[in-house]
């Protein structure tokens, strides 16, 4: 970001503009204008690597069943994983929770983003956020898409993602932010231009209030900014996984605390090299600490995490049950409807339900 591109030469960027394009323009959020610290608190750790539709249900359900930092501090953690269910990157949740806990002992809310940065899961974007607006603090919040806009505005070379690049852009937009007196409104006005026009493919630069101010725009392919490096392939992990019912229950197990999906219910289920037949599924039935009367297959789920690929490879075990009932950490018998369970479980469930029936009834293997 220490160089700039060859570009046409512009003016610097009319702030007032995109403040007035935001005012004008903004979308209804059930956040927006309360001034909650809790509810902008909860609702900017719901919006880490989520996208604004997606969280507004959350957000409703979760201010409904939480209303208040002590409400949040006094739930069990089962209850706001639930809650969470679907939502994605659970440590978010469980710092949350841990983090309303530490509040409600202090007796009141942070003040400043170095206030909020103390809070687990806090990191400086979300302190960031949370203090200009709820507190006036002109502390600019450098996300994903505030990097885009900057970077494209100046034509930057240079990888987005890089940490002296963020933090120069925290240099860049800190000035305009303490002038435009509103730090609250300018970062979600730029948050917002960069989830709306600025968007990584197809920016819709006609619409843009930066415009003119804009370098690579005037260049004529603003997506070529920020450079991309080639990503590199996610692993594979694969493991046979294991449907068992009873009753309205299924055999399931839970994620120790710490963790990926820490919490959370999944399948019982072990590790394989490759799709298994049904000599390797009863290995792996075995490894996963199960027995049964007969085994079936239902089909492969493929879910997808930030650093590796999740293949489950879905098998009905008829008459299913732990191999060591006692065994804490055994699976037991839950309804899913009950826990928090993880999404890969979940389809893999709704495949079991296609591939047997809802009543559990034979479907004969296509
Ligand atoms: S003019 Fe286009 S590329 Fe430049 S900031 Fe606006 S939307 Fe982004």
């Amino acid at each position: 970001m220490a160089r700039m591109g060859r570009t046409p030469k512009t003016a610097g960027p009319d702030w007032g503009a995109l403040l007035g394009w935001y005012r004008a323009n903004r979308r209804e959020m059930p956040w927006r204008g309360a001034a909650d610290p809790y509810a902008v608190w909860v609702s900017e750790t719901m919006l880490q690597q989520t996208r604004v539709e997606t969280v507004r249900g959350y957000f409703d359900r979760f201010l409904a069943r939480f209303p208040t930092v002590e409400a949040l501090a006094a739930a069990d953690l089962a209850d706001v994983l639930k809650l969470w269910e679907g939502l994605g990157y659970y440590s978010r949740a469980r710092h949350l929770h841990e983090a309303a806990r530490l509040v409600a002992a202090r007796g009141r809310l942070p003040a400043t983003s170095a206030e909020w940065a103390e809070l687990p899961g806090v990191g400086p974007y979300t302190a960031a956020a949370i203090a200009s607006i709820c507190s006036g603090e002109p502390a600019p919040v450098v996300d994903g898409n505030v990097v885009r806009v900057a970077m494209r505005l100046r034509a930057a070379p240079g990888d987005g993602r890089d940490a002296r690049t963020r933090a120069e852009i925290a240099a860049w937009l800190r000035p305009a932010i303490e002038a435009s007196g509103a730090p609250g409104d300018f970062n979600q006005a730029a948050m917002e231009l960069g989830e709306t026009l600025c968007a990584p493919k197809a920016p819709r630069c006609l619409l843009c209030p930066l415009r003119p101010a804009c370098r690579a725009a005037a260049e004529g392919d603003p997506s070529a900014y920020p450079a991309r490096r080639a990503a590199a392939p996610l692993p594979e992990r694969r493991f046979a996984a294991f449907v068992a019912r009873r009753g309205g229950g299924v055999l399931l197990v839970r994620r120790p605390e710490e963790g990926l999906l820490g919490g959370l219910w999944e399948l019982p289920m072990a590790p394989v090299a490759r799709r298994p037949g049904p000599a390797g599924a009863r290995r792996a039935l075995a490894a996963a600490g199960l027995r049964a009367e007969a085994l079936r297959e239902a089909g492969e789920v493929e879910h997808v995490f930030s650093h590796f690929r999740q293949r489950l490879y879905v098998w009905l075990a008829e008459d299913g049950a732990p191999a060591e009932p006692g065994r804490p950490g055994a699976p037991a018998f839950v309804r899913p409807d009950d826990v928090a369970v993880a999404t890969a479980t979940r389809r893999a469930l709704a495949l079991a339900v296609g591939a047997s029936g809802p009543s559990g009834r034979r479907k004969r293997p296509r």
